[in-house]
């Protein structure tokens, strides 16, 4: 069944639109992973956003599918993050309602408070008439991984037999990669457990560095990174350590192994 998903502009919950979708359990049932979503936004209330959106009014601004959903681990109610998958905007607002009828069809029980939902699911016939008002842009491709040779935040890795490997930052410093790899791995380190809320309070809330596991080498061109598998969460001090010789990254693995102390009160 598809799903329309609400994203306010400002809101407690960590959105990324087209990358990370943050929700309460209760909408679980509905957003399962291969679910079709349209992204919706109500009434503007801060015209300070007003540069960001398509429009004032309450209004469709794209469609995407959910990908994998994960426990929200800083979470003690059981919110849950999706990652959103092949985000397409729309090229211009379709707005809720043309003329005095809703494109999303209200059942008679919810007439009072149907619009109060951060997720509603909604029948076929409904998305189609919202994707029939829709001209859709190309869906938002991941920027252009440049050169090799030319990311100066590349490391070559020659102690694998005689390969050579490249680790690099690229992916690190990519946004959505970013958002991903957080949502999935949390916002602890995982060679030393620290955490930035824990040791410096609300102003570092929500801080970790992103690392990518994989080298880049083994890529053969194009393969997309599967944030749960090839990024890992670090603090700032335990990424600089992998990264700290040029020639020789180290595993999660090795970190570890050398890791003397743990420089948090409850691990
Ligand atoms: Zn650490
Ligand atoms: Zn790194």
């Amino acid at each position: 069944m598809p799903v329309v998903i609400v994203e306010n502009d400002t809101s407690q919950w960590e959105d990324e639109t087209g990358s990370v979708y943050h929700f309460p359990k209760r909408y679980r049932p509905w957003l399962s992973t291969g679910a079709e979503v349209i992204y919706y936004k109500g009434r503007i209330k801060d015209k300070a956003f007003a540069p960001t959106r398509l429009s004032g009014e309450p209004h469709y601004f794209g469609m995407a599918r959910i990908g994998k959903v994960y426990a929200d681990q800083s979470s003690e109610k059981g919110d849950l993050f999706a990652l959103i998958e092949n985000f397409t905007p729309f090229e211009r607002a379709v707005p809720s309602k043309t003329g005095d009828e809703y494109l999303e069809t209200i059942p008679k029980s919810r007439l009072k408070n149907y619009w109060r939902d951060g997720v509603r699911p909604i029948s076929q016939a409904d998305y189609d008439r919202i994707l029939s008002h829709a001209t859709l842009l190309p869906a938002q491709v991941e920027p252009d991984v440049p050169d090799i040779q030319d990311d100066p935040l590349t490391f070559i890795s020659a102690n694998e037999g005689s390969k050579t490997s490249y680790f690099g930052t690229r992916y690190e410093r990519r946004k959505d990669l970013r958002v991903k790899a957080i949502a999935i791995h949390g916002l602890d380190c995982k060679a030393c457990g620290f955490n930035f809320e824990q040791a410096y309070g609300d102003h570092a809330k929500a801080f970790i560095h992103v690392h990518h596991v994989v080298p880049i080498s083994d890529f053969g061109g194009q393969k997309a990174v599967n944030p749960e598998t090839d990024l890992v969460t670090l603090c700032a001090n335990c990424h600089a350590v992998v990264h700290r010789k040029r020639d020789m990254t180290l595993s999660l693995d090795e970190l570890k192994s050398i890791l003397r102390g743990r420089w948090v009160k409850n691990p």
